[in-house]
């Protein structure tokens, strides 16, 4: 059985609605998501979580939280077959473009995902894509930074998102999809990065220095 591991950094799949609008919800998400009976299925790998402290916004996220994520992946990196990020969706495509650089090695999936209603709201979005990452995650079929979201994995460094309210909010114009998931998950081999060719030896993690 696989391992993945689920960093939560924050973004509108765990928010709630406060006064003030959506914020995240740190603790309301993790006791939810424990009590997720999808993601004790059969064919969901083993799962732990992690968070960054403080969960953002994905608009307010810099250079900063990149190294956060990043460490967190690479101290983490021989524990895990696979990591999901759940990220705001406004600076996703910028995160996982920045992952794929600064994880040098990475052998691994790294799978960016979120939603654009609430996990925990009625017509989420957010259970598709957590599940479905997970399942990706888990696979042992990709080797790379992508981003899953609406039934697409994209390579991360050729996406863009394109859609504030669809719930298909990223496209990669100039690379096809790395898979579809409809009933099942179908891969496009031809297209997904291949294995390095020396044995798995871990990742480097390139931080990236701020102004
Ligand atoms: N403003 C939110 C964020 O990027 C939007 C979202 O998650 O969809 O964190």
């Amino acid at each position: 059985m696989s391992r993945v591991l689920i960093i939560h950094t924050g973004g509108t799949i765990g928010m709630t609605r406060t006064e003030r609008g959506y914020e995240p919800n740190g603790e309301f998400f993790r006791s939810a998501i424990y009590g997720l009976s999808d993601l004790k299925a059969a064919d969901i790998p083993q799962w732990d979580l992690v968070e960054t402290e403080p969960l953002l916004d994905s608009s307010r996220m810099s250079v900063h939280e990149w190294n956060k994520i990043g460490k967190i992946i690479a101290d983490s990196y021989g524990d895990y077959d696979g990591f999901v990020v759940l990220h705001g969706t406004d600076t996703m495509a910028y995160t996982a473009s920045a992952m794929s650089f600064m994880l040098c090695g990475l052998d691994k999936p790294v799978i960016l995902t979120g939603s654009q209603i609430p996990l925990f709201e009625t017509r989420s979005d957010g259970r598709d894509n957590l599940i479905t990452s997970l399942m990706i995650a888990g696979s042992g079929r990709v080797h790379e930074v992508c981003i899953y979201f609406g039934g697409l994995l994209l390579r991360g460094n050729r996406t863009m998102k394109y859609s504030a309210d669809g719930m298909q909010a990223f496209t990669s114009p100039n690379y096809p999809p790395l898979a579809t998931a409809g009933i099942s998950i179908q891969y496009n081999e031809a297209a997904m990065r291949e294995r390095e060719e020396e044995p798995f030896r871990g990742v480097q993690l390139r931080e990236v220095q701020r102004e």
